[in-house]
């Protein structure tokens, strides 16, 4: 097989992956700034997983961003969270309402401890939980 081959075969079957949206999946944040970026997180959310209040260490940490990047949220301190890796892998891309509104006592952890966020985020927050509880009751 010709490298020329493996080359256009490889083109044409990423032509036929869906397009991406408009948004990066990744980011593509230097390693430093990252880390800068984690240890400001790591801090400003007292050391907690925000969405299972587990005091981590800061090697299990996750950075997490609460607007995912592949819905448009950026790489900035009012975005940026963090979180176990198994909460980071729950949550994936979903929006966070979404995310809140299935699991309520997430949304009341992020509450308590994602104190440096956008205050949209959390009026965001409020609110899923809010209407999460109330739709538990009526059920
Ligand atoms: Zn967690």
């Amino acid at each position: 097989m010709t490298a020329f081959w493996h080359h256009h075969h490889l083109r044409r079957a990423l032509a036929r992956e869906p397009r991406l949206e408009r948004f990066e999946r990744r980011d593509s944040l230097a390693p430093t700034v990252r880390r800068a970026l984690k240890t400001a997180a790591y801090r400003d959310c007292d050391h907690r997983c925000v969405y299972c209040g587990w005091d981590m260490p800061y090697t299990d940490a996750t950075l997490d961003h609460v607007q995912p990047i592949a819905r448009g949220g950026r790489s900035q301190p009012g975005n940026l969270v963090v979180a176990c890796g198994p909460c980071n892998r729950l949550k994936a891309d979903q929006h966070p309402q979404d995310f809140f509104s299935r699991w309520p006592s997430a949304g009341e952890n992020f509450i308590r401890y994602a104190r440096a966020v956008n205050r949209t985020l959390k009026r965001t927050a409020r609110r899923a939980v809010s209407l999460a509880w109330a739709a538990a009751e009526a059920a």
